[in-house]
C-alpha cells in the first residue's frame, strides 16, 4: 500500500450554491474518507476549490447585470461555508480565477504544446458583426431543426433535450444583442486525445479494480476512436491562451479545471510554509491520487484528464476514481440550472448537520441512483439515530450519572457476555475499515449502527436497573462494558457524525479519538462523566411539513370524499392582515398579526417568497381559524391562511368585495 494520499472531490461549478444531491455524490464520500484516514494517522489531505471560468457563469452574469467576477466571488463564499458549516474539511479550498491557478493552468498547456500534443485547425464559426466578437454555443439562441422550439441554445435544445451544434440552429441569433450572426473564418487549439488512445488503453488495462461501467464506457470511446478535442474559446473570462497568435482567446473551462486540483495543493503548500511540499504528493509515484465525483464526471476523469497528464509527463495518474450514481429528489434529479434541489446552506438553517450527514451516508448513491425524501430522512433520524445510537449513549451514561454519581464502575472479571460485546466493538472496527478503505461507506454506516443495536440488546439483557440491588458486580461490569462501547462508537462514527463524536467526547472528557485503540478499553474505573446533553433531537412532523413546502411538494394523497358534516367543521373567516414582517433566519416566512372580527391572531405561513410585507399589509384574506395552534421555528402560528398554489407560484385568497373581518366564510 502507498504510503501517501491525496484526495479531491470535484470542484463545484461557481453559479449556484450547493445542494444535496453533490454532496452526496461526491463532497460527503470525500469527507468520510479523508477523515477516516486521518484516524488512521496517514500522510493524506484533501483538495477542492470552486470552477469560477467558463461560459454558464458569464451567461449568468450578464443575465443578472453583474461582472463574473462578483457572481463568483458570491458563489466562492456561498459554497465554502455550505461545506464548513456541513463539516466538509478540505486542507485547502481554492479558485481557479485566481492568478495562480492561471499562471498554472497556461503552464501546462505550453508544455503540452511543446510536447507537439497541440494542433490548430481553422474552422468556421458563428460571428456577432453587432457585439464584434465570436460568439461561443450558449450565446446562440435559434430554432431547434429537431422540435421547433424557438429558444434553443447553440449547444443543447432545452425542449427536446437533443445535443446540438450551433450550425444546426434555424435562423440563429446572438444571445446578447439579438442581430443575426455570421459564419467566419476563426482558429483554434485542439487537443490530441486520438495520439494518447494507444498509452491511455494500457493504462486503463491496468485499473483491474475499477468499477465495471466505468471501464465498459472506456472501452465504447476507444472503439470508436478518441478524436482531437478544442481547448480554446472565444471568451473574455477565463485563463487566456499563452500564445501571441492566441489574442481574445481562453482555455476550455474543461481544460483548465482539473489542472485546479494542482493549483489548490499548490495553494495549500504555500498556505502552511512549506512551498515544494506539493511536489510530495503531485509528483511521488508513491501517492495514491483519488478523486471523488459524480457519474457524470467518469469519462472525464478516466480518460481525459489522465490523457492530459501522460501528455505533460510530470505528475502522478489517478488511482481511484470512486464516482457515485446520482441522488435523485422525488424520482427526477437535482439540478443546479433548473434550480430544483435542496439547498444545503438553507436546509442546514433548520437541521443539524450530522442529521443530514447521517440520511444521506445510509443511502448513498454508491450502486445505483437513490431517491431522498423528507418522510425517509424523518424516519431514519428518529427511529434509528435517536432511538438507537443516541439512547444507547444517552442511557448508559445518564446510568452512571444516577447510580455511580458520575463515576464508571471498576469491572473486574468479565463473563463471557462482556467479552462478547467488546469483540463485537473490535470486528465492528475492522469490518469498517475494510468497507470504508474498499469505497463502501454505505456499508460502514451500516456496520457501525449493527454495533450500537446489538449494545442495546446487551444493556437490556443485563439488566444494570435491577442488578444495581440485587448482583453489584454484574451491573458494575455491564456498564463498564457500554461505556467502553461508548467510547469505541465515539471513535467509529467520526468519519460519519463528526459533530455527534464531538459531542460524546465532552461527555466522556476525554480529548481525543484513536481509532487504532478501538477495543482496548481505554476508560479507567472512577473516571468521571461530564454533563450530559441529548444528542439527537428528533425531527418534528412541522419541520418536515415545512421543508417540503420549500420543495413545492405537495402531499400525494388523494382527496378522500367526505361529508357535508366533516366539511362544516371547518371554520373559515375573513381577516383583515394587521402587520406582518418576514421571520429571521427562514427566508421563507412570513408573521403577521390578523384581525378576524375584534380577535387577533399571530399567523406564520411560508408566504415570504410570494408576498412583500407592505404587500400584505390591509389585505382581507381567508384563515381558517379552528386548527390546533402550531408551532412553526418556535414561533406559535394560531390560524392558517388559504393560498391558492401551482408548480412555483402562489397566490393568496381574497374576496370579491368589502366585507367586515370575522364574516365566515361558507
Ligand atoms: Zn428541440
Ligand atoms: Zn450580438
Amino acid at each position: 500500500m502507498k504510503n501517501k494520499i491525496l484526495i479531491t472531490s470535484a470542484l463545484p461549478y461557481a453559479n449556484g450554491p450547493i445542494h444535496l444531491g453533490q454532496i452526496a455524490g461526491a463532497y460527503l464520500p470525500g469527507d468520510i474518507y479523508y477523515r477516516y484516514q486521518k484516524l488512521k494517522k496517514r500522510d493524506v489531505i484533501h483538495i477542492c476549490g470552486t470552477d469560477e471560468n467558463g461560459v454558464p457563469i458569464t451567461i449568468e452574469a450578464e443575465g443578472a447585470g453583474k461582472s463574473p467576477q462578483v457572481l463568483v466571488d458570491y458563489y466562492y463564499d456561498n459554497i465554502k461555508d455550505s461545506f464548513e458549516r456541513m463539516g466538509i474539511v478540505h486542507d485547502n479550498f481554492s479558485r481557479t480565477s485566481i492568478q495562480l491557478h492561471h499562471k498554472q493552468a497556461q503552464d501546462f498547456f505550453i508544455k503540452v504544446y511543446d510536447k507537439n500534443y497541440i494542433v490548430t485547425k481553422n474552422i468556421k464559426q458563428y460571428y456577432c458583426p453587432h457585439c464584434r466578437r465570436f460568439l461561443a454555443d450558449r450565446y446562440i439562441e435559434g430554432t431547434c431543426p429537431y422540435c421547433g422550439c424557438d429558444e434553443a441554445r447553440g449547444d443543447q435544445c432545452e425542449s427536446c433535450g437533443r445535443w446540438l451544434d450551433p450550425e444546426n440552429l434555424i435562423s440563429p441569433r446572438c444571445k446578447v444583442c439579438g442581430d443575426t450572426p455570421v459564419l467566419r473564418e476563426t482558429k483554434h487549439w485542439y487537443f490530441r486525445l486520438d495520439l494518447l488512445q494507444p498509452e491511455l488503453e494500457k493504462w486503463i488495462e491496468t485499473k483491474k479494480h475499477w468499477k465495471n461501467n466505468v471501464k465498459k464506457f472506456c472501452r465504447g470511446w476507444f472503439n470508436e476512436g478518441l478524436k482531437p478535442r478544442a481547448i480554446t474559446r472565444d471568451l473574455s473570462w477565463g485563463v487566456p491562451v499563452p500564445l501571441k497568435e492566441a489574442k481574445d482567446k481562453v482555455l476550455y473551462v474543461w481544460f483548465d479545471a482539473p489542472i485546479g486540483y494542482i493549483s489548490s495543493t499548490i495553494e495549500w503548500a504555500s498556505k502552511i510554509g512549506e512551498p515544494d511540499l506539493w511536489k510530495d504528493y503531485w509528483l511521488n509515484p508513491e501517492t495514491r491520487l483519488i478523486h471523488f465525483i459524480g457519474k457524470d464526471n467518469i469519462v472525464f476523469h478516466a480518460m481525459v484528464w489522465p490523457a492530459m497528464l501522460i501528455a505533460h509527463g510530470d505528475y502522478i495518474l489517478p488511482s481511484e476514481i470512486p464516482a457515485n450514481e446520482f441522488l435523485n429528489l422525488k424520482g427526477a434529479k437535482f439540478s443546479t440550472s433548473r434550480r430544483r434541489a435542496i439547498w444545503l446552506h438553507e436546509v442546514l438553517d433548520t437541521i443539524e448537520p450530522d442529521l443530514l450527514r447521517y440520511a444521506l451516508s445510509v443511502n448513498l448513491p454508491e450502486n445505483k441512483d437513490t431517491d431522498f425524501d423528507w418522510d425517509d430522512f424523518q424516519n431514519k433520524v428518529n427511529n434509528e439515530l435517536a432511538n438507537i445510537l443516541g439512547n444507547f449513549v444517552n442511557r448508559t451514561i445518564s446510568f452512571i450519572s444516577r447510580s455511580y454519581s458520575s463515576k464508571v464502575p471498576g469491572a473486574h472479571d468479565l463473563k463471557d457476555e462482556d467479552k462478547y460485546m467488546l469483540e463485537f466493538l473490535l470486528k465492528t472496527k475492522n469490518n469498517m475499515e475494510e468497507k470504508i478503505e474498499g469505497f463502501e461507506l454505505k456499508k460502514g454506516i451500516k456496520a457501525l449502527m449493527e454495533l450500537a443495536k446489538k449494545a442495546n440488546r446487551y444493556f437490556d439483557k443485563t439488566k444494570p436497573w435491577e442488578n444495581i440491588k440485587k448482583n453489584k458486580d454484574k451491573c458494575s461490569r455491564t456498564i463498564n462494558t457500554c461505556i467502553q462501547i461508548v467510547d469505541g462508537l465515539a471513535t467509529l462514527m467520526e468519519p460519519y457524525l463528526p459533530f455527534t463524536s464531538r459531542k460524546i467526547l465532552k461527555m466522556l472528557d476525554i480529548n481525543k479519538n484513536e481509532w487504532d485503540s478501538i477495543g482496548r478499553p481505554r476508560i479507567p474505573e472512577n473516571k468521571e462523566m461530564g454533563k450530559i446533553e441529548i444528542l439527537f433531537k428528533k425531527v418534528e412532523n412541522e419541520t418536515i411539513k415545512i421543508e417540503k413546502e420549500k420543495l413545492g411538494i405537495e402531499e400525494l394523497k388523494m382527496a378522500d370524499i367526505i361529508s357535508i358534516e366533516d366539511f362544516s367543521k371547518v371554520e373559515m373567516k375573513v381577516a383583515t392582515i394587521e402587520s406582518a414582517e418576514k421571520v429571521e433566519n427562514a427566508q421563507k416566512l412570513t408573521k403577521m398579526i390578523v384581525d378576524i372580527g375584534g380577535e387577533k391572531r399571530q399567523i406564520i405561513a411560508g408566504i415570504a417568497e410570494f408576498y412583500e410585507p407592505e404587500e400584505l399589509v390591509g389585505k382581507s384574506i381567508i384563515v381558517v381559524t379552528n386548527l390546533t395552534p402550531a408551532k412553526i421555528r418556535g414561533i406559535e402560528s394560531n390560524g392558517m391562511l388559504l393560498a391558492a398554489t401551482k408548480g412555483n407560484d402562489l397566490v393568496l385568497l381574497t374576496i370579491d368585495k368589502e366585507i367586515d373581518p370575522g364574516a365566515k366564510v361558507s
